[in-house]
């Protein structure tokens, strides 16, 4: 037998298990024309400007790519209004929450996240032996009281996801920056704004331009959601020079590859399709909570382009029942929501199908 000898904080990681992907329901179910609303994707797909950048880009894949991704650091920062030693982009944000860690947390210091939230915080934290403070939320949204009571001596990173996965829920500037008054030296504030470009609420906290505040933040963003790109995997963060200047020592010198580089630059010039896909998610929204309403289901109005839904029975079983007919939803079991589910908004079609689907599951 091989004895493999694994640290126990490395032992003790459950595994992120991700939306099942459409391949592996027609294949399992033998169902074709399925439905995925479970990642909180783009049903859009991808920007089209960003798919001509990536035609553009294959002529050189033998090239190693920018390893400072000189263009699109200078797109993200003229369109952030900052300077470009703020910006670090990434295979993703997840690249970017793990390289924090890996940058900012020896084992045994302390991370405090809430919950439920994103699981990458936890399990990246884990990965490197920290400590998890994990902080219910508080009627589904984050606790900044009781995050802030948690900060001590040895935290070395807060996260805050505004809006909250797979919640939907946001925090407000002013309860924000009443929080950061009460941290400590020596803590640096993530907050991952995955899904900040569909907020309405006006008074919901965004940040990424400098903020007048005494400690330090880093701002999250990716392509993977309103930009469609989350199979090209680009993500950046928006930090301080010098902790950018040490994320920089850390990160492989090529994390993001070079069709990546070029469609997030062409994304972000792309703001008809930024429009057009949080035009349709504000209209789905509007269409899913009505269908619920008739069928006397409740759920959670959200600031996303995802939102709970309550069964009241097993999410589970629905979760199941769902793939028979073609529809993949997100189960909250193990988010700790036993009998919600989580979906997000697809095209008319596709929501139709869901409400279709949901309703038969319901009176079965
Ligand atoms: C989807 C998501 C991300 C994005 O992850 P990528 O690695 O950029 O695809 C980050 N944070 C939250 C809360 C998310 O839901």
């Amino acid at each position: 037998m091989m004895k493999l000898n694994i640290p126990d904080y490395i032992q003790a990681i459950a595994p992120y298990v991700p939306g099942k992907p459409l391949e592996s329901l027609e294949r399992e179910y033998g169902i074709c024309d399925s439905v995925k609303l479970a990642s909180n994707e783009n049903p859009l797909g991808p920007s089209p400007k960003a798919l001509a950048a990536i035609q553009n880009s294959l002529a050189m894949l033998h090239r190693y790519p920018d390893g400072a991704g000189h263009c699109l650091t200078e797109k993200i920062a003229a369109v952030n209004g900052i300077a470009p030693e703020n910006v670090v982009i990434g295979n993703g944000s997840d690249d970017i929450i793990a390289l924090l860690i890996r940058a900012l947390v020896r084992p045994g210091d302390r991370v405090v996240v809430p919950k439920p939230s994103f699981l990458m915080y936890d399990i990246s934290a884990n990965a490197a032996g920290a400590v998890v403070d994990s902080i219910p939320l508080k009627d589904l949204s984050m606790d900044l009281d009781g995050m802030a009571a948690r900060v001590d001596a040895d935290t070395r990173l807060v996260f805050i996801c505004n809006p909250n996965n797979p919640t939907g829920t946001v925090i407000s500037r002013e309860a924000f920056e009443a929080f950061m008054e009460r941290l400590p030296e020596g803590v640096v504030v993530v907050v991952d704004e995955a899904y900040i470009e569909f907020a309405r609420d006006p008074g919901c906290l965004k940040t990424g331009q400098p903020m007048d505040l005494k400690r330090p933040i880093v701002t999250l963003r990716t392509f993977s959601k309103v930009y469609g790109l989350a199979g090209l995997r680009v993500g950046y963060g928006i930090m301080p020079a010098a902790l950018a200047e040490v994320i920089h020592r850390v990160r492989q010198p090529f994390n993001v590859n070079s069709m990546a580089q070029a469609a997030a630059v062409a994304a972000l010039d792309d703001t008809d399709f930024l429009e057009k896909s949080v035009d349709l998610v504000h209209r789905g929204l509007e269409t899913l909570y009505a269908g619920l309403d008739a069928l006397g289901l409740a759920y959670h109005k959200t600031e996303t382009n995802f939102f709970l839904i309550d069964m009241d029975r097993s999410a589970a079983e629905v979760f199941e029942k769902m793939l028979r007919k073609g529809v993949i939803v997100r189960s909250m079991q193990s988010y700790g929501f036993p009998t919600c589910i989580r979906i997000n908004v697809g095209l008319e079609h596709e929501n139709q199908r869901f409400m279709k689907a949901l309703e038969s599951v319901i009176q079965a």
